[in-house]
């Protein structure tokens, strides 16, 4: 695996867990099982019907406006570390691929915030760290031992994780 082959789903799980992202590089994808998930997708549906995704190759975002800002919906009530993480390695792939993103807006329809995010030196370096880690993560031979039971809480892996 290269650092181009890392996208954004990496990025959010190198956030979330150590051990989802292990399992999701090995083709584990239960995400169709999980509840949150779908409604995660259904959110995402019907906030941005009229939008076209930009598709960065392993990186896929949900919108990049005229003022060149991405623009990315979220399920969640509140911002969280793995959403930010996300959206700055969205503006440093487009950066990378000439397109001087300023920074990203997340949007949570659910409470109907936004986050802005500006995109600058310190944010480029972050993403090429949490690109670096990622890489070293899910090449290790076995995966990161797991979270304790209340972290996993609503995790789409909970089956492969908790099953003895
Ligand atoms: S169930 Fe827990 S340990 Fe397993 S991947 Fe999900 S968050 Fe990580």
């Amino acid at each position: 695996m290269r650092p181009d082959d890392i996208g954004g789903v990496h990025i959010k799980y190198l956030y979330h867990c150590r051990r989802q992202l292990w399992l999701y590089a090995r083709g584990v994808r239960p995400e169709h099982l999980n509840s949150a998930v779908q409604l995660g997708e259904a959110v995402h549906d019907t906030s941005y019907q009229r939008s076209s995704p930009v598709d960065l190759g392993a990186a896929r975002l949900d919108h990049l406006d005229g003022g060149q800002w991405v623009h990315e919906v979220k399920s969640s009530a509140r911002p969280t570390p793995a959403d930010e993480a996300q959206a700055i390695h969205y503006c440093y792939r487009l950066h990378q691929v000439g397109v001087p993103a300023h920074g990203a807006i997340l949007h949570y329809p659910k409470t109907r915030r936004t986050k802005k995010i500006v995109y600058g030196g310190p944010e480029a370096d972050r993403a090429q760290q949490d690109i670096a880690e990622a890489l070293a993560i899910l090449t290790a031979d076995r995966p990161a031992q797991r979270l304790s039971r209340s972290a996993c809480r609503g995790c789409s892996f909970l089956d492969y994780c908790w099953s003895d």
